[in-house]
C-alpha cells in the first residue's frame, strides 16, 4: 500500500473532524483507523443538548450519525480495525493492525479517547446512559431540581458534585472509606454545601430502576448494612483510563511524552514531543472532555498536518 500522507487512529469527534479537515483540506490519502462503528464515546450517550446549534432532544447516536458521511464525501477513508501500535523510523511512522498487517504514514493524529473506569456494582452497566453517568457537565442539567447520588471520593467526584449541588436539590457523596482522596480546600467547600449529603464507609450495592431508567440506589456499609436511596441519576466518578496503549513501544516506552496520568502532552497546535505526531481529544492533556472541543483539537491537528506533509514532502 502506498505511504499515507496522513493514518487517524480513532474515529470519534476529533478523529472525524481531522478526517473531514485533512481530506478538505487536500490531502489525497488519508485512512481513519476505528475499531467500531465511528462516533466516538458519546454514541453511548441518550441526549445531548450542549452541542452548539444542535437544538431539541437529540441523542449521541443521532448526533453523530451524519459525520462519516461528511467526511467520505471528500475521501476519507475508515478501516474498521484495532490499532495494537505506532512507531517510527526516522520520518515515517508505521501502524500496527491488529491482524498483523502494517501500514506506513507521514504523519498520524491519534484520538483514541479515554475511558471512564467502571465502580463494578449491579445495574451498573445496564443503566448506564438511562441514568448512570460518566460526565455531569453533560449529564447533571436532566436532574436541574432533583435528588442525584455520586460515587467515588477523589478530585474529579467532589468536583463534579460541588457542580451538581449547584443543579440538584441534593446530591448524596457515597465513598467506600472516611477520609477523600482530594484537595484539603474543595474537601471543605464540601463540607460546606448544605444540599450534599456524605454516606461515608460505603459502597452502593444495586442500582436499579424500570425501562424509563434509574430509580434508585442500594448502599451497603461497612456492617453490611443497606439504605435505599431514591435517585433518578448516579453519576460514578472513580477515576479515568487514557486509552493510549497504542503509544507503547515493544521496549515498553512511549512514543511520545505524557504526564503521570497518562495524558498525552500537547502544544496548542496538537503536536506531541514527536514531529508528525499530533494527540486530539479526550487523551490530551487538559482535555475539557467534551464533543465540541474534541473536534476544535482534530481541526486544530489537521490544519498543522497539512503543512506538516507539505513542509516533509516538497
Ligand atoms: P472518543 O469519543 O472516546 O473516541 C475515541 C474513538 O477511538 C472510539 O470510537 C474508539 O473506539 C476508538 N479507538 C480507541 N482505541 C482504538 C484503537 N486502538 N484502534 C482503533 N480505534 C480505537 N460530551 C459533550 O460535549 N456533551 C455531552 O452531553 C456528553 N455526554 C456524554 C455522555 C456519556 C455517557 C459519555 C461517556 C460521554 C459524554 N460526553 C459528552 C463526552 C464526549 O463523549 C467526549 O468528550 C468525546 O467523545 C471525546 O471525543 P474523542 O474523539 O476524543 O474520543
Ligand atoms: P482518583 O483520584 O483515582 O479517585 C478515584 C476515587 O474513586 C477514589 O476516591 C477511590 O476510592 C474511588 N473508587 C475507585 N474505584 C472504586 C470502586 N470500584 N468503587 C467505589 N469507589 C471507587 O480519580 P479522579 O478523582 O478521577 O482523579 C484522577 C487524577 O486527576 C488525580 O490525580 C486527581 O488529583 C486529578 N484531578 C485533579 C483535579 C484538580 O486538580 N482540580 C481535578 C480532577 C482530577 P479510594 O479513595 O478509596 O481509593
Amino acid at each position: 500500500m502506498a505511504i499515507l500522507d496522513c493514518a487517524i487512529i480513532g474515529g470519534g469527534p476529533a478523529g472525524l473532524t481531522a478526517g473531514l479537515y485533512t481530506t478538505r483540506g487536500g490531502l489525497e490519502n488519508v485512512i481513519m483507523f476505528e475499531k467500531g462503528m465511528p462516533g466516538g464515546q458519546i454514541m453511548n450517550s441518550s441526549e445531548i443538548e450542549n452541542y452548539p446549534g444542535v437544538t431539541g432532544e437529540i441523542s449521541g447516536m443521532d448526533l453523530m450519525t451524519p459525520w462519516p458521511a461528511q467526511c467520505q464525501k471528500f475521501g476519507l477513508i475508515h478501516e474498521m480495525v484495532n490499532i495494537l501500535r505506532i512507531s517510527k523510523t526516522d520520518d515515517l511512522f508505521t501502524i500496527h493492525k491488529e491482524d498483523g498487517s502494517t501500514v506506513d504514514a507521514h504523519s498520524v493524529i491519534i484520538g483514541t479517547g479515554s475511558s471512564p473506569r467502571r465502580a463494578g456494582f449491579a445495574g451498573e452497566d445496564e443503566f448506564f446512559g438511562r441514568g448512570v453517568s460518566t460526565c455531569a457537565t453533560c449529564d447533571g442539567f436532566f436532574y436541574k431540581g432533583k435528588e442525584v447520588a455520586v460515587i467515588g471520593g477523589g478530585d474529579t467526584a467532589l468536583e463534579e458534585a460541588l457542580h451538581l449541588a449547584k443543579i440538584c436539590s441534593k446530591v448524596y457523596i457515597i465513598h467506600r472509606r472516611d477520609t477523600f482522596r482530594s484537595a484539603p480546600n474543595t474537601i471543605e467547600r464540601i463540607k460546606k454545601t448544605e444540599n450534599i449529603e456524605l454516606i461515608l464507609n460505603s459502597v452502593p450495592d444495586e442500582v436499579y430502576g424500570d425501562n424509563m431508567g434509574v430509580t434508585g440506589i442500594k448502599v451497603k456499609d461497612n456492617n453490611g448494612d443497606i439504605r435505599d436511596i431514591k435517585v433518578p441519576g448516579v453519576f460514578t466518578f472513580v477515576g479515568n483510563d487514557v486509552n493510549n496503549q497504542v503509544l507503547l513501544q515493544e521496549d515498553g516506552s512511549f512514543l511520545c511524552d505524557m504526564n503521570e496520568a497518562g495524558q498525552v502532552i500537547v502544544d496548542i497546535s496538537m503536536k506531541t514531543s514527536v514531529a508528525g505526531l499530533y494527540a486530539t481529544g479526550d487523551m490530551r492533556i487538559e482535555a475539557p472532555k467534551q464533543v465540541v472541543s474534541a473536534a476544535g483539537d482534530g481541526a486544530v491537528a489537521a490544519l498543522r498536518v497539512i503543512s506538516y506533509v507539505d513542509e516533509l514532502l516538497n
